[in-house]
C-alpha cells in the first residue's frame, strides 16, 4: 500500500529531485507547503516561475541577471580592463562578497572536462575572447582547483598569450576540488592577491 496519496507521492518526487534535497527533506517541505495558505503557495509559485522566464546572461559577461547589463557591467566605478573569470554566477559572488575587487568579472557557466564530454565549445570561451579585443589589460582566472578548473585555467592562459594581454591565476590555497563559493572571504582575498603570472 502507498504511503501517501498519488499527489502528495508527486510533490515529494518533485521536491527530492532537488539539488541537495533528500527523500526526508522532500517528504517534509511537502507537508509544509500543503499546509501553507494558499497565497503563500503560489506567492512562491510566482516567483519562481517569473525568475526563470526573466533571467539571462547579461551581455558583456555571461552572469545570470534580469538586466541586460548586470550591475557590475553597468557600473562605471568598476575598471572594466580587468577581467576575472570564474566557473559560474555563484563564484562571482563569493568573490563580491569580499568587497575588495574593482575589476569586472567573465562567467564561463562550467569549466572543461574530457571525462564529461564538456570541451571549450561548451562555455563560454569564445564570449571571453571576443571581449579581450577590447581594451583588456588583465585577465585573472579564478575557476577552481579541480582538475576540470585547472584543465580550463591552462587552456584560456594559451589563448590569451598571443593577444600580450597579462593573464595570471590566483594562488592556490583555495581547498582542491571546492566550490569557490564555500571557501571564506579571508581564503579568497590571499588567493586573488598572491595571484601568479602566467
Ligand atoms: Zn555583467
Amino acid at each position: 500500500m502507498e504511503l501517501y496519496s498519488d499527489k502528495i507521492n508527486k510533490l515529494i518526487e518533485e521536491l527530492s529531485a532537488l539539488p541537495g534535497i533528500g527523500a526526508k527533506s522532500a517528504a517534509r517541505l511537502a507537508f509544509y507547503l500543503i499546509n501553507e495558505p494558499e497565497d503563500h503557495v503560489k506567492r512562491l509559485t510566482d516567483t519562481l516561475l517569473d525568475a526563470k522566464q526573466s533571467i539571462h546572461y547579461c551581455k558583456e559577461c555571461y552572469t545570470l541577471t534580469d538586466q541586460e547589463l548586470c550591475p557590475i557591467c553597468a557600473s562605471e566605478k568598476r575598471d572594466h580592463s580587468v577581467i576575472m573569470v570564474v566557473e559560474t554566477t555563484r563564484d562571482l559572488a563569493a568573490y563580491e562578497r569580499t568587497g575588495k575587487f574593482e575589476g569586472v568579472y567573465h562567467v564561463l557557466h562550467g569549466a572543461i572536462s574530457p571525462m564529461l564530454g564538456i570541451g571549450p565549445a561548451d562555455i563560454k570561451l569564445k564570449e571571453l575572447m571576443r571581449r579581450l579585443e577590447g581594451d583588456v589589460n588583465e585577465v585573472i582566472i579564478a575557476t577552481n582547483s579541480s582538475l576540470e578548473g585547472e584543465t580550463t585555467a591552462m587552456y584560456i592562459s594559451k589563448l590569451i598569450k598571443p593577444t600580450g594581454i597579462k593573464c595570471s591565476r590566483i594562488a592556490s590555497g583555495v581547498p582542491v576540488g571546492g566550490d569557490l563559493e564555500n571557501v571564506d572571504e579571508v581564503t579568497l582575498l590571499r588567493a586573488l592577491e598572491g595571484r601568479t603570472e602566467l
